[in-house]
């Protein structure tokens, strides 16, 4: 029960419904207790009628009035459990609202390495998956603990003191029925399991074969993938049916016990009343009603038990991710205008999973409003530059300064504001061009929106489309080629109108003539902005103030484009080869 304590907050919380939840219960199972001793007092006024010491209109009276109270009390208890199950199933809801918040909050805090370590499908199956698992503890599990509780000590002293030794016989098959389920329970859970596994693989494989829907046509692997598919098939149906095989015994062991049982009251109860040891035949109906009141409850033990041992096991997946603190914090509680100066000192970088050292010992200082373009190959550190800026990795040595003051010591939420960052794999949400623009500065009007993609020279390619603005991306819409989500993505940047601009590699994907256009618009919007551009084309950094070139991690060569002119090696070369290309 330790990993469940994270749920106590909660009820604290709602601790009012959950005692009202409680009362409700206690209330309802009172009322359906009503029912059997009314039952066998019915019987005893037909016994009396039999027996002559009732005459035939006092034992109508007597049937009558007990028939009234039965249905009263039937109806009563009906209520209470309408409203046992409103109260504290709808506890159990905002538990699951809260509980699915605090995780989803906690996953937006966590670092970006925590992404890689984990996959997609965790993410999402703690947060579906296992919090539906912890509310079935803290509704259902919780809803029917209580009620079998009641049911246990209200019906059981009851049936001591009718008739103990009937008693003890009817209730010796209950114990070995809740071991059962138990049981049964834990195949039913293990086998279950397996079918969620297989349910995810089975997904995340239609998934991806959906997704690469062109590369397997163009390769012609359908075959192929039909193949693993029916495989797959094969395998989820081989486990399902070990799952129904299970499943089917859960009701005939049931009925199994209480036809034990039944046979029980009926046959021993038979002999007491013949020996004159009961009073009445009443008390045996009254029993067999006891006896199938009682079952469903103690099978419910059993069924109890391996729910909270999930909800235990759920609680704790959860558990793991919430103890997981994020590393980038903002540790900075007012807010840090940032004016846009940027110093890289000495600053090494090496990525946690891969151990690969992206940066080495790397200086660099960029005042307010200047243009720095960084060059150099795939791989040699320009996008892991842009990351550490926008702090979404802190550097592992050396400093980074922002307005002199290294990055922790700023408003974390001050820092990103500032930044308008254009990332290489230009992300769009599905959803419309106008709202993926938009993203980067929810008030903006329709003008501004239209105004930010003219710049990015993607108006032209919107306003050929049928819905123009309104188009959505993705799934459900349209895809955009690879040029116009980068210029899509660039004017959402633009539309924040940040203190410093990141653009990395972002006109990778479009041509040499949109290109140059780009650039000019930039050149006027970053007039007075710290902009940091990447690219693996000279051609980009045209109106940049300053060149870095990288390579492996390291600042091979840096200065101006004159300065630049006179270096030597490869750079060059690629330098003086391009700008000949566009003269
Ligand atoms: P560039 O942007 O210049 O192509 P990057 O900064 O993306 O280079 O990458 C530098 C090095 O760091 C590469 O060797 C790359 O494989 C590695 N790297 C980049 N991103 C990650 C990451 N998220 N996890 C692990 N290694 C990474
Ligand atoms: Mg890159």
């Amino acid at each position: 029960m330790k990993e469940l304590k994270h749920l106590n907050k909660y009820f604290k919380k709602y601790w009012f419904k959950l005692l009202m939840g409680i009362i409700i219960t206690i209330i309802a199972r009172v009322f359906s207790l009503i029912m059997p001793s009314y039952v066998s007092k019915s019987i005893q006024a037909i016994e009396g009628f039999m027996g002559n010491t009732l005459n035939k209109l006092e034992a109508r009276e007597l049937l009558f009035e007990y028939i009234l109270i039965i249905i009263g009390a039937a109806l009563l208890s009906g209520l209470f459990t309408f409203l046992m199950r409103q109260t504290i199933i709808n506890v159990s809801r905002y538990i699951e609202y809260d509980l699915k918040n605090e995780v989803f909050d906690h996953y937006q805090l966590l670092n970006l390495s925590f992404y890689k370590k984990n996959r997609i499908g965790d993410l999402m199956n703690r947060i579906s998956e296992d919090i539906n698992q912890v509310r079935m503890y803290v509704g259902p599990a919780i809803m029917y603990g209580i009620n079998t509780l009641t049911m246990f000590v209200c019906v059981i002293p009851l049936m001591f003191i009718k008739a103990p030794i009937l008693a003890a016989y009817t209730l010796i098959p209950l114990p070995i029925l809740s071991v059962l389920i138990y049981q049964i329970s834990k195949i039913i859970h293990k086998r279950s399991t397996k079918v969620q596994e297989f349910l995810s693989t089975l997904s995340t494989f239609t998934q991806e074969s959906f997704s690469g829907v062109a590369v397997i046509k163009a390769y012609g692997l359908e075959p192929k993938i039909h193949a693993e598919v029916g495989a797959l098939a094969q395998e989820g149906k081989d486990t399902s049916m070990d799952l129904a095989k299970v499943n089917a015994w859960f009701f005939p062991l049931m009925i199994l016990l209480i036809g034990i049982s039944n046979i029980f009251v009926i046959y021993v109860g038979g002999q007491q009343y013949i020996n004159g040891e009961i009073e009445s035949f009443g008390i045996i109906a009254e029993f067999i009603l006891y006896v199938n009141m009682l079952t469903w409850p103690v099978a419910i033990v059993g069924w109890l038990t391996s729910i909270i041992q999930r909800a235990e096991a759920s609680q704790k997946r959860i558990n793991e991710f919430l103890l997981e603190e994020p590393t980038i914090k903002n540790e900075v509680e007012e807010a840090t205008p940032v004016s846009g100066a940027i110093t890289f000192k000495n600053v090494s970088f090496t990525y946690e999973d891969t151990q690969i050292t992206a940066l080495n010992n790397i200086s660099f200082t960029i005042n307010p409003g200047e243009t720095v373009a960084f060059l150099g190959k795939t791989g040699s550190g320009k996008s892991t530059i842009l990351d550490l800026v926008a702090r979404l990795y802190d550097a592992t040595s050396g400093e980074i300064l922002v307005d002199g003051k290294p990055v922790q010591q700023l408003n974390l939420n001050s820092l990103r504001s500032s930044i308008g960052a254009v990332p290489q794999d230009a992300f769009l949400f599905s959803d419309t061009i106008e709202n993926n623009i938009r993203f980067g500065n929810e008030e903006a009007t329709f003008e501004e929106i239209r105004d930010v993609a003219k710049k990015a020279v993607v108006h032209g390619n919107i306003e050929g489309f049928a819905k123009k603005y309104d188009t959505i991306l993705g799934e459900r819409g349209i895809t955009l080629s690879g040029g116009q989500k980068q210029r899509v993505s660039i004017a959402r940047a633009l539309l924040k109108d940040p203190r410093i601009y990141l653009f990395d590699d972002c006109l990778s994907a479009v041509d040499t003539e949109t290109e140059e256009e780009i650039l000019n618009n930039l050149k006027q919007v970053s007039e007075n902005k710290t902009t940091l551009i990447v690219s693996h084309r000279v051609s980009s950094a045209k109106n940049a103030d300053k060149i870095i070139v990288l390579e492996n991690g390291a600042i091979i060569q840096e200065g101006t484009h004159a300065e630049l002119n006179n270096i030597d090696g490869y750079y060059k070369e690629l330098y003086m080869n391009q700008l000949s290309e566009k003269e």
